[in-house]
């Protein structure tokens, strides 16, 4: 078979649903989630009997709520894309109720649309503080069937008692294997493709060790400050907002073990087995960060409206995990607010051969495989060769590169977005890339000590210079160790 009847698109329509989306009138609704399925329904995936109810407290008509979908698809998918006959059948599923899951009202208006015979799904598109009304309103007022799944959108707690107060009450009317627990970084491309890559090939898994990896770096910068969210944010931070949820699952998959198959309990097991491994984080592990005025944009400070906090917008930590594979290989993880570039991406970063037969080695140096998960998702291998050209044997770098859009075509450019990817995986009922409740809870007991710490002397995170790449202390973090930090760049 060529390579290319290999990436033929293989568009597969999943089974018929009622896709129940509670807060469709909020910015993730119309941002990501309309825009998504509307994607997903040009892909051909959407089943001709597939339907999507908008549920909101405000008073809108379904006719209302279809003209505000096609304002939001308008101005969030590519052009090329919006193909008008496409569009009003997509727009024609579409339904409105309003629903009020505080007061109590509208419960009836949905019990009236939403299918027993079909896949029920429920996105809980809401703030978390209303999660239990409305796992509780769907059980109650007879709406969820035995197979109905509800998807669960980030913070999921704010900490070990709050997530675990949050499991037992989604699991006082659902089962595990009903909830979706979404975090978008599992749903791109490239980080499932990291599990490809890894499990998929001889090729890296015998290297896949303390022993040929020096360390690995997981960085995600933002250009962005916290305006607009600066309040929410300040109660959250940068270790809660990005490390708990988002840089944990991608150490994840680069530390867990080969699961026994791909399977949504062996892929898990495996990542929660990565989470009990991780050390205590010390003191000397950690370095927080608020970005200062500059570059025609406030500071946190005043971005979150408060003077006086010590809450992170950047954080940089040496992690260890505490198993006989990575014993003595360390993990970095950074991410922060108005850095240089807007980037994330993960580096693993390979020890030097044992011994060089090169007389002159100037130009050497360590392999790295890249694995870029924004912009231009990629995988990029650092590979040592032979300048080319007459002077002897001189060696340098190159890069084996694989952009997924060039590489897979029109395909590969084309890529579906990590939300709709991730509903569509809520629909055919695979959890393999949503967290589970166990996963949650171990996550936020590494975490919460490392706030306590913090809470307990008073620490307040170090000013950095808006469009720098953080902290001078956070490239200590490194030197320290005589590595450096990859350069934070598009
Ligand atoms: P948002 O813009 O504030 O929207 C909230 C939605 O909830 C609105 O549709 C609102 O309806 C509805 N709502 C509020 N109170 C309600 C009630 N009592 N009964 C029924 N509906 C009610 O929030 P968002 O940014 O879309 O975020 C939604 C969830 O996703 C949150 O948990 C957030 O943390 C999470 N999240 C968001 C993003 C993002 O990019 N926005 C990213 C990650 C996670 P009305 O406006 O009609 O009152």
């Amino acid at each position: 078979m060529t390579t290319e009847q290999n990436m033929v698109s293989r568009v597969i329509p999943v089974d018929p649903f009622d896709l129940v989306i509670f807060g469709a009138t909020g910015d993730l609704a119309q941002r990501k989630i309309l825009p998504g399925l509307f994607r997903r329904h040009v892909a051909g995936q959407m089943p001709t009997d597939a339907r999507v109810i908008g549920a909101a407290r405000s008073d809108l008509s379904s006719a209302e709520f279809r003209a505000m979908a096609r304002e939001t698809i308008a101005a969030h998918v590519d052009p090329a894309l919006q193909d008008a006959a496409l569009l009003e059948d997509f727009l024609s599923r579409l339904d409105y109720v309003a629903l009020d899951v505080q007061a109590g009202t509208g419960w009836e208006a949905l019990r009236s649309l939403v299918r027993p015979d079909v896949v029920q799904a429920f996105y809980f598109s809401v703030a978390p503080v209303l999660f239990g009304d409305l796992a509780e309103g769907l059980q109650a007022q007879g709406i969820a069937g035995p197979g109905a799944r509800i998807v669960v959108e980030k913070p999921f707690g704010r900490d070990l008692a709050s997530a675990q107060a949050l499991n037992a009450t989604l699991a006082a009317h659902f089962e595990e294997s009903q909830i979706y627990r979404i975090d978008h970084y599992l749903g791109k491309e490239t980080v499932q493709n990291l599990m490809a890559v890894r499990f998929a090939n001889i090729l890296f898994e015998p290297l896949w060790n303390a022993q040929y990896i020096d360390h690995v770096q997981i960085t995600v910068a933002e250009t962005v400050g916290v305006g607009g969210r600066g309040a929410y944010y300040d109660r959250s931070g940068a270790l809660r907002d990005m490390v708990q949820n988002h840089m944990m699952q991608l150490l994840c998959l680069i530390a867990m073990e080969p699961p026994w198959h791909f399977d949504p309990d062996a892929v898990r097991d495996e990542k929660l087995k990565v989470i009990r491994a991780l050390q205590p984080v010390g003191r000397g592990d950690i370095v927080r960060g608020q970005y200062l005025a500059g570059g025609g944009g406030p500071g946190y400070l005043e971005d979150a409206g408060n003077p006086s906090s010590d809450t992170e917008s950047y954080i940089a930590l040496r992690v260890h995990v505490a198993n006989w594979r990575w014993k003595g290989t360390p993990f970095y993880l950074r991410t922060g607010k108005r850095l240089r570039a807007r980037t994330s991406e993960i580096a693993i970063t390979f020890k030097e051969p044992p011994h060089s037969i090169f007389d002159d080695a100037r130009g050497w140096r360590e392999n790295v495989l890249v694995i870029r998960l924004q912009p231009n998702e990629g995988i990029n291998l650092k590979v040592m060769i032979k300048e080319p050209g007459p002077g002897g044997m001189r060696l340098v770098q190159v890069p084996l590169d694989m952009s997924f859009a060039t590489a897979l075509g029109a395909e590969g450019a084309d890529m579906p977005d990590a939300y709709e990817r991730l509903i569509m995986d809520v629909i055919r009922g695979n959890q393999t890339l949503f967290m589970r409740g166990d996963e949650v809870e171990a996550a936020w007991a590494w975490t919460d000590p490392i706030i306590a710490g913090w809470q307990a002397r008073g620490d307040r995170p170090q000013p950095y210079d808006a469009g720098s790449s953080g902290p001078e202390d956070a490239l200590m973090l490194m030197h320290r160790d005589g590595r450096r930090w990859r350069e934070i760049r598009e």
